[in-house]
């Protein structure tokens, strides 16, 4: 019996997650946390049979106190910690959204606890330090996104040396294909082509910032250097992502878009669950089309990719202004184009020294938040069109 805690369960994943396990007589949930949905953790706990949740929101974890249900809530940030060492699982599964999930990122590893991470800006914030964390204390990052599970998948059964390039694979998103993304508004950047996700990595796919994202992410995953990881956009989503090996020959990982596939592999690999996902029909998918990324419509991968080679605390800053842009553009205060401009001017405007220590890149965030929430007034005021 392998014990599992799901760290932001009530999200996307974090559900995805319960429906993985649910089908797994050999996996048990030994805790969940969320935000604030008090209401949904309660249930998901009393379904699973567990008997200890956080909630980061003091408010929410006392009316989940306040509601009779007789399991150990825990509060804040400290209680989420404080769930890890508790509930002694052998696996942390980290669905937490934002830098927010850096914290139990560094809680999990620290215990030596095998970490299945969906929360790819733990690696974008602190990259290096938690790659090191990783290697000190023997717990292995087990990839979930996606794309990440399909690069370990095929990376695993090559011999070292023999791997020339990592090809992500983007869906494009909802606005692929155009150039005229001023006025676009909240509804049509939450609607996704092919993928059904939470909101912020929603709105990520819209920019493409998720892939600059997830660009960072690889490189410390893969220790692959930036050079050496292309983006290409794939409209279908059923591949993956690639490898080019140095024959030549290039590996590809397909199947329907689905994410309690790479959550299976993350829980489970290398052995793997029946899921009621059905076989791709080649014959009647027909064709798989490629294209480039179209770098001035969508200006964040470049961001990510520059900011992602600047190293340093760059990408910490490069995230915690996106986060603040996007949570701004969610709340209709600018518009779309908006989240790359913010995103650009703290990039340019905040110091961004190699991190020593975790602490240093809890500051630099809460610095680059600073100055982004200072952006939103300017780039409101700019005559790009209404916010969304
Ligand atoms: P959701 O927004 O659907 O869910 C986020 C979860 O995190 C919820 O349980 C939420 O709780 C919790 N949460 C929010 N804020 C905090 C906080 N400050 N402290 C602790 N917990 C918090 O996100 P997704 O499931 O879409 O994404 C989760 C992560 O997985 C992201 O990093 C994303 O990039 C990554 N990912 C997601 C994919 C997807 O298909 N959705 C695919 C690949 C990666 P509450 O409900 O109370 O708000």
């Amino acid at each position: 019996m392998k014990d599992v805690l799901i760290l932001g369960s009530t999200g996307s994943i974090g559900e995805q997650a319960l429906d993985v396990i649910g089908r797994s007589p050999e996996l048990r949930v030994a805790g969940l946390s969320a935000g604030s949905s008090w209401k949904r953790l309660v249930e998901q706990a009393e379904a699973a049979g567990a008997g200890s949740i956080a909630l980061a929101d003091a408010g929410a974890a006392a009316a989940a106190r306040d509601s009779g249900w007789t399991g150990t809530v825990l509060a804040g940030e400290e209680g989420i910690r404080d769930l890890i060492a508790r509930t002694e699982p052998d696996v942390v599964l980290n669905a937490i959204v934002g830098s927010a999930g850096l914290g139990p990122t560094i809680a999990t590893l620290s215990e030596g606890i095998e970490l299945a991470l969906a929360n790819k800006e733990s690696l974008v914030v602190g990259g290096e330090l938690v790659m090191a964390l990783a290697e000190a204390s023997g717990a292995r990052i087990l990839p979930v996104d996606s794309e990440h599970s399909a690069l370990h998948q095929l990376v695993r059964s090559e011999p070292p040396g023999v791997v020339e390039r990592l090809v992500l694979t983007a869906s494009g998103g909802p606005f692929r294909g155009r150039t005229d993304l001023g006025g676009v508004t909240r509804e049509e950047a939450l609607a996704h082509p092919t993928w059904e996700m939470g909101g912020k990595i929603t709105i990520d796919s819209a920019t493409l910032m998720n892939k600059g994202l997830e660009l960072i992410e690889a490189h410390h995953l893969f220790a692959v250097p930036y050079e050496r990881i292309d983006v290409v956009v794939h409209p279908q989503s059923l591949i993956h992502s690639l490898i080019t090996l140095v024959d030549g020959a290039m590996l590809a990982h397909l199947g329907h878009p689905d994410m309690r596939v790479p959550i299976a592999y993350a829980l489970h690999g290398p052995d793997r669950i029946e899921l009621p996902v059905e076989p791709l029909d080649l014959a009647a998918v027909g064709a798989l089309t490629f294209e480039e990324p179209d770098a001035d419509a969508f200006p964040c991968l470049r961001l990510a990719r520059e900011a992602g080679m600047a190293a340093g605390m760059a990408p910490c800053v490069l995230n915690a202004a996106n986060e603040v842009a996007v949570g701004a553009f969610l709340a209709g205060e600018i518009p779309f184009t908006g989240i790359p401009e913010v995103v650009e001017r703290v990039l340019e405007s905040t110091p961004a020294p190699a991190p020593t220590h975790f602490a240093d890149l809890f500051e630099c965030d809460a610095e680059a938040r600073r100055r982004a929430a200072e952006q939103l007034q300017t780039v409101a005021a700019t005559p790009n069109g209404s916010a969304g």
